[in-house]
C-alpha cells in the first residue's frame, strides 16, 4: 500500500476526535510530501536539527511536533515554529522552553511525558514526581508554556494486558492532573504508536503517533 493510501485508511478508521501525528523521523522529504498530498498536516520528529531542516524544506502549513527526548541546549532550534512538544520531562526543560518561547514572542504548547513502561531507558516523570512538581506551583511562573496534556509510551511487548494496563494508568494520570491543576485547555492525551494504537485509542487516547505503519520500517 502506498503512503497516500495508508494515510487515507487511517483518516477513515481512526475515531472522530483522535488526531493523527505522522511520525516522519528518518524518512526523506519525498515521503513526507506523499503524506502531505493525502491531506496529512501534522508530522512528528524526534531530533531537533532534523525537525528544523525539514521545517525549512517543506510546505509552510505543516504543523511540526517534537516527540523525542529533548535536550535543553537544543530547544532553540525548534522554538520559533514548533506546534507541540510531547516530551516535556523535567522542570529544567520546561524552564528552557519558556525562555526560548519568550525570545520568539510565542507561547509553546507542551505535553508532560509520563513514564509508565517497564523499560528503564524511557524518559518521563513518574506520577508522584509530577504531582510534587505541580504541587509546588513553580509551573505557574512559566508564562510562555501552555500545558496541553500528557504523553506516554507503553512497554514494547506482545503482552497486550501490560500495554492495556499502562495506557489505563496514563489515562488516569491525565484525568487527575487535569482535575487537580489544569482546566479545559489541558485536553490532549498522546499515546499509541504503530504496534499499539488501537489499544491506546480504546483506553482514551486522542492523539496517536504513527510512523512505521505509514512510511515502512525504519532502517536504524
Ligand atoms: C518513533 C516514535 C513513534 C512512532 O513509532 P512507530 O512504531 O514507527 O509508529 C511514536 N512515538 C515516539 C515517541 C517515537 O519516538
Amino acid at each position: 500500500m502506498s503512503i497516500e493510501s495508508k494515510i487515507h485508511e487511517l483518516q477513515r478508521t481512526l475515531p472522530e476526535g483522535v488526531t493523527l501525528v505522522a511520525v516522519s523521523k528518518t524518512y526523506p522529504a519525498e515521503d513526507i510530501l506523499q503524506a502531505y498530498r493525502a491531506g496529512q498536516r501534522i508530522f512528528g520528529e524526534s531530533r531537533p536539527q532534523e525537525l528544523a531542516a525539514k521545517h525549512e524544506a517543506l510546505p509552510a502549513d505543516i504543523r511540526w511536533h517534537m516527540i523525542g527526548h529533548l535536550q535543553t541546549n537544543k530547544v532553540k532550534y525548534i522554538a520559533p515554529f514548533v506546534e507541540l512538544i510531547h516530551s516535556a520531562d523535567s522542570a529544567r526543560l520546561l524552564e528552557t522552553i519558556d525562555r526560548e518561547a519568550a525570545k520568539n514572542g510565542r507561547t509553546i504548547d507542551v505535553l508532560l511525558e509520563i513514564h509508565v513502561a517497564r523499560e528503564e531507558s524511557k524518559h518521563g516523570w513518574s506520577y508522584a514526581e509530577l504531582n510534587d512538581y505541580l504541587g509546588s506551583g513553580a509551573y505557574r511562573r512559566l508564562e510562555h508554556v501552555r500545558f496541553r496534556g500528557v504523553m506516554g509510551i507503553a512497554t514494547n511487548t506482545d503482552d497486550m494486558q501490560t500495554v492495556h494496563d499502562e495506557f489505563t494508568q496514563l489515562a488516569r494520570c491525565f484525568d487527575r492532573l487535569r482535575h487537580d491543576f489544569f482546566s479545559e485547555s489541558f485536553d490532549t492525551l498522546s499515546m499509541g504508536m504503530t504496534s499499539d494504537y488501537p489499544q491506546a485509542v480504546a483506553c482514551g487516547s486522542n492523539m496517536v503517533r504513527i510512523g512505521s505503519y505509514i512510511f515502512g520500517s525504519r532502517s536504524y
